[in-house]
């Protein structure tokens, strides 16, 4: 689009602010890698960056949703009102192997960056900081809390080893399977007993048969957590925890439904009791906003990424950005921190994430955020065509 001098400066002003805060929001990230805290355990983290909000002109609600480690930060009052999403919790061991401290500065970077934007057009921008995206899927619960009600947008960048404006993302749900049989000594009584170990096992193979037969990118992969007390007796009990991916809802539908087939087969031919029990949180498949995603891949590119708008071919998993992408028009795009062989979730990456490129993706996160959220207040007939997209989507 063409850019009037106004657009200009205002663009200008934000590369300039992030340049400005890069300090800061450096030591910001640098802080919480080096404190890292588990979901809903993120009390420093979001102790900073509210702090950091706050001393930016920014009024600061915290425990939103009903969650203490959640907060909301917001300028302006008017409309759009534009959300920047913060994760900021770390892995079991790992540290912050996922870089979501990056995910943290580049959302407040972005927000304070935003304010020539949001004080010209009247809109509003807010910084949701949404805990526990690793373990519980915060965002799933902030979205069944009306975490996101009133919001028109939501962007947030995501570390990983590749630019790309949008990200692939399954619905994912948990299942927990347990099986009740009947103990007996398992050599002088076997014909007694009623094995539940083997309609757990009669179930996996029964899942590993369905797998040649289902959609290339869905997935069926599980546990077993309790498979007997000793080898000479007959397992009375078992139980597993399994994942079912999809990439649509439909299909995921679909899929547990052939999935729990597996495990009613398995208890027939054993004899054994079945009961499960499926997950209350299901992190729903994304949805990307092509239209957003086209502005911040052009935004992005102008701070000289090569960014793609989508990156084939790559693994892909789960994130509760997916149940927000559902209710709002929303982006996850990633920004490469690390080359393409180092793994997510891995000691390297968690270097990675505190490295000087770690640094770099983040500040230019942060700026090709702000860039978008100036060009789409600049710009009301692409709010429009975003929502519009939206509604084709959500039909
Ligand atoms: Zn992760
Ligand atoms: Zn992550």
């Amino acid at each position: 689009m063409g850019e009037s001098l106004d657009i200009k400066n205002l663009k200008a002003s934000v590369r300039d602010t992030v340049d400005a805060h890069c300090h800061l929001l450096s030591e910001l990230s640098l802080k919480i890698h080096s404190n890292p805290e588990l979901g809903f355990q993120e009390v420093k983290a979001a102790a900073w960056l509210t702090q950091y909000l706050e001393d930016n002109g920014f009024s600061v609600e915290c425990g939103i949703c009903e969650l203490p480690t959640a907060f909301r930060g917001s300028y302006g009052q008017g409309k759009p009102a534009i959300a920047i999403l913060a994760e900021y919790d770390a892995l079991p061991k790992l540290g912050h192997a996922c870089g979501h401290n990056l995910i943290a500065a580049s959302a407040v970077g972005a927000a304070v960056a935003s304010k020539p934007a949001i004080d010209q057009f009247g809109a509003s921008i807010l910084v949701v900081g949404t805990p526990a995206e690793e373990l519980y899927g915060g965002k799933a619960i902030m979205a069944d809390r009306g975490g996101f009600d009133n919001i028109d947008i939501a962007m947030m960048v995501h570390p990983g080893t590749h630019d790309a404006a949008t990200t692939q993302a399954l619905a994912c749900v948990t299942l927990e399977v347990e099986f009740f049989g009947k103990a007996a000594h398992a050599a002088a009584r076997p014909e007694a007993g009623i094995n539940a170990l083997e309609a757990m096992l009669q179930s996996f193979a029964a899942i590993n048969s369905l797998r040649q037969h289902i959609k290339d990118r869905a997935r069926i992969h599980g546990i077993i957590t309790d498979g007997g007390e000793a080898a000479n007796i007959v397992p009375a009990y078992s139980a597993g925890t399994f994942l079912v991916r999809a990439e649509d809802d439909t299909y995921l539908n679909e899929l547990k439904q052939k999935v729990i087939n597996c495990f009613v087969g398995a208890a027939t031919a054993i004899g054994a009791r079945l009961e499960y029990k499926w997950g209350d949180m299901c992190y729903a498949a994304m949805h990307n906003n092509l239209t957003l995603a086209q502005l911040f891949r052009q935004n992005m590119g102008s701070l000289g990424r090569k960014i793609q708008l989508s990156y084939p071919n790559r693994g892909i998993g789960s994130t509760d950005m997916g149940n927000v992408s559902q209710l709002v028009p929303s982006i996850h795009p990633s920004v490469a921190i690390a080359p393409v062989e180092v793994a997510i979730h891995s000691d390297q990456f968690a270097s990675a994430a505190a490295s000087e490129a770690g640094i770099q993706g983040m500040l230019d996160a942060a700026k090709a955020l702000a860039l978008t959220v100036t060009d789409l207040l600049a710009n009301p007939e692409v709010v429009a065509r975003v929502k519009e997209e939206f509604q084709q989507q959500n039909d």
